[in-house]
């Protein structure tokens, strides 16, 4: 029986939307919620996934039937087109497997198993301080052991890249090393491209095995060229090779999971993919067919419709341009609430230095309040968000600026 069965805890942040739920006020404010709100804090469908979704309800030759274990073909090599872009060596070069998965979540799952089966044994992955919660469920999850690496400093806002360098030279070689590929969540800081060098070259010389996790490239900047600036930097990056593969360099081995979820709004919809990055073409068909072997174990086979979706998009040229528009949409009215917010702390003189909120990118903030001044602005003002101090802008409406405004600045004064 299960009598003894002890109780999990909640999940920070979807527990959240609970606490959220339940919560009677008419003043109250999700700043906890992972998805984009529109100005009147309504979900949103972008325009051209509702265009698609009705061609395909019209269409008589839209089916129900199963993907392959591997995913819908087109959507599979047009998501590896738009991470790794036009010029990719790795896929001129045919060096990617692509696999279609469930969104970002299913693409480190799969990703985490494959390299537990078939990785250096015992190699452990090192995750940023801090990063998203679910990288500690997954990586386990697989058997893999997890340490971290210093990522962010409280004191200065911006990312400890000194930290970082010495905890992933000090790390033993051949470690994977888990990056956020834009957007780092929940801090909202990235590494400049200069850093980034920095990191890739510490990277190579220890040998370690770079796994990006992509969830929103073209929300931070708007740009997808932008976002997916440090995949491509890695990807066409080079080790040394050892001597019995008788040339001086080969080209380095990564992985890159994407998630559909933010960009193209189809989050429930599960839409991703895992990629691996392969040395050499000749390796490729092994890799898929066991990455194919695990996929079946897990859930069989991807779901359809929002992969038909995002394929419909990613294929078509003026499709592609519409859902940029609405994506540079969507990152303006974050970046616009980063102001307004910044502005507002600064007019009723709220203490510290709060420049951090803009400089931050994509859908978090950072604020750095700590555990108990949120608590009390979730007891006292309804004001919701993790209790790191991160807030989700997308769940930000000017209408609430304000009142968060001076919510925060009784929290600091107090
Ligand atoms: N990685 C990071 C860093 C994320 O923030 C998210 C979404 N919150 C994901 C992966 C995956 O989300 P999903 O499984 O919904 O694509």
């Amino acid at each position: 029986t299960f009598s003894g069965v002890p109780e999990a805890p909640k999940d920070p942040i979807l527990g959240l939307n609970e606490l959220f739920r339940e919560d009677p006020s008419p003043l109250k404010v999700n700043l906890g919620v992972g998805a984009y709100r529109t100005e009147e804090n309504r979900p949103y469908v972008l325009g051209v996934v509702k265009r698609v979704e009705q061609e395909l309800a019209n269409n008589p030759n839209t089916l129900h039937e199963y993907l392959p274990i591997e995913g819908l073909p087109e959507f599979r090599s047009l998501s590896a087109r738009l991470v790794f872009g036009e010029r990719s060596p790795a896929l001129k070069e045919q060096r990617v497997v692509s696999l279609q998965s469930l969104s970002g979540t299913g693409s480190l799952r799969l990703v985490a198993e494959f390299l537990s089966k078939f990785y250096q044994r015992g190699a452990v992955c090192y995750l940023p301080r801090p990063t998203w919660g679910n990288h500690w469920n997954i990586f386990p999850a697989a058997g893999i052991k997890c340490r971290e690496y210093r990522y962010y400093s409280d004191e200065t806002h911006e990312v400890d890249i000194i930290g970082l360098l010495d905890d992933l030279t000090a790390a033993p070689s051949g470690s994977i090393v888990l990056l956020h590929a834009c957007a780092h969540n929940p801090t909202g800081a990235d590494p400049s491209m200069t850093q980034w060098q920095e990191i890739l070259d510490v990277i190579r010389k220890k040998q370690h095995f770079p796994l990006f996790d992509c969830a929103y490239q073209g929300f931070a900047s708007g740009s997808f060229e932008r976002d997916a600036a440090a995949v491509r930097l890695f990807e066409r990056a080079t080790v040394p090779a050892s001597e019995a593969d008788g040339a001086r360099e080969r080209p380095m081995e990564m992985a890159v999971t994407q998630s559909f979820a933010k960009n193209m709004g189809l989050y429930g919809e599960r839409v991703g993919a895992a990629h691996i990055v392969c040395a050499a073409p000749a390796v490729t068909q092994a890799v898929l067919s066991q990455m194919k072997q695990i996929a079946r174990g897990l859930y069989s086979s991807p779901p359809a419709h929002g992969a038909t979706i995002a394929a419909r998009i990613l294929k078509d040229r003026a499709l592609f341009a519409e859902w940029e528009t609405e994506v540079h949409v969507m990152s303006s009215r974050i970046l616009r609430m980063r102001r307004e917010l910044f502005e507002a702390l600064h007019e009723n003189k709220t203490p510290g230095n709060w420049e951090h909120i803009l400089s931050q990118i994509g859908m978090f903030s950072f604020l750095g309040l700590s555990a108990e001044q949120c608590l009390y602005l979730r007891e006292k003002y309804h004001i919701y968000m993790t209790t790191n101090g991160r807030i989700s802008m997308a769940g930000l409406t000017s209408d609430k600026v304000q009142y968060l405004a001076d919510a925060i600045r009784d929290a600091v004064v107090r």
